[in-house]
Order: C-alpha cells, then structure tokens, then sequence
C-alpha cells in the first residue's frame, strides 16, 4: 500500500496490513480512518503515553514458533488498572495478542457472529452457547479504550466503555467484546513469556 499523509499534520503514515480500517498518526495521535480515497480524520485524542509493553508498533519476532510483526494496540482502563491488545500479522494472517499485568495470550479466530443474550443477564460461572459451543463464563467486567497506536482492525473510539467476558471452551480461551454497536469474540490460548520472540523492533 502506498505511503499516505496525515489528513491533520501531514507526516507520512504508513500502512502495512490492507485490513487495517484506522491508523494513529504516529507523529501527531490523529486517529485516521483508511478508506478507499485515502485517511478521514476519526477524532483527536491524546497521544498514547509511553507505556510499557514487551511490544512496540513494528516489533517482530516469533510466537510459537511462528512469524508476526505488531501492527497497533489498543489499550483499556479496568478498575484502575490497564491491559493492551496488540492486532498482529501473524503467521500469514492476522491474530490479536492480551498482555495484561504479565501475563500474556493470543487469540487467533473470530467465530461466528453470534445472538448473545443481554450482557446485563450473563454472570460469571455461567454456561452459554456461544458460535454453536459451549462457553463457561469466568470473569465479566467493564472496561473503557483508553487510547491507541499504529494500525487497528477491531477499532472503537477512546471513551467506548466494553463490557467484556472470558471464559473456556474445549480447552480454549474465549473473550467477548461487547460494545451497543458490536460483538467480537475471539478464541485463543495462553502464552508464556518464551512462547515470545522478539528479534526486530519499530520500522
Ligand atoms: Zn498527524
């Protein structure tokens, strides 16, 4: 894809991955829109601070074995506390990586869009079908998008509160993202540190 300007300031902004939908300017933290005409201006909000992350934007390596390069992360505010979500390239697809607090998992396959029943009704510990299987409910909290970086897929605006459940199914790990405007649910597993590799950092 070609190098695009920023619609606010200017400065180059490239984009890697052709199903990335917003890219934050790395230079002024302009959130873009990638249409097919070039970048919309999806709002402006403070620059993501440097957080810590095993990951910055263009970071590559292996996981499990296999190939990725960080695309952007998205980061979320829970109870004082924060977690990020890394969108990859990984392994000639694309995958989402959870690093909260240390500890770390990747989710690599959306199922199904599904009918949820209302989240205000499901508790934790709780069995749902969810994409035809059987999901025990772990945990279920609220969380707001605090901000992002680099190119996303799955995009919600800074301030989105999501209402998110994990739970298990046949061994996997299942998280849902649920927003009033959408549902994501991804299947995954959990890494340990030396499932990561990192051999290159940034672009
Ligand atoms: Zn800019």
């Amino acid at each position: 894809m070609p190098s695009l300007g920023c619609t606010s300031c200017g400065a180059p902004v490239a984009i890697v991955n052709r199903f990335s939908k917003v890219v934050v300017c790395g230079y002024c933290g302009t959130h873009l829109r990638i249409t097919d005409s070039g970048l919309d201006i999806s709002g402006k909000y403070p620059k993501l601070a440097e957080y810590p992350s095993i990951f910055s934007v263009g970071s590559s390596g292996t996981i499990l074995g296999k190939p990725f390069r960080a695309l952007g992360r998205m980061r979320y505010a829970c109870k004082g506390a924060h977690y990020d979500e890394w969108f990859l390239e990984y392994d000639g697809g694309t995958a989402w990586f959870a690093e909260d607090d240390g500890t770390y998992a990747i989710y690599f396959e959306m199922l199904e869009a599904a009918d949820l029943p209302d989240p205000e009704k499901i508790k934790a510990g709780q069995n749902m079908i969810v994409g035809g299987k059987k999901v025990m409910i772990k945990e279920k909290g609220i969380a707001e998008i605090e901000s992002g970086e680099g190119e996303l897929y799955y995009y919600q605006e800074p301030g989105t509160r999501v209402t998110f459940l994990d739970g298990i199914s046949e061994g996997k790990k299942v998280s849902i993202e649920m927003t009033d405007d959408e549902v994501e649910i991804f299947t995954g597993r959990p890494l340990l540190r030396r499932d990561i590799e990192i051999a290159g950092e940034g672009p």
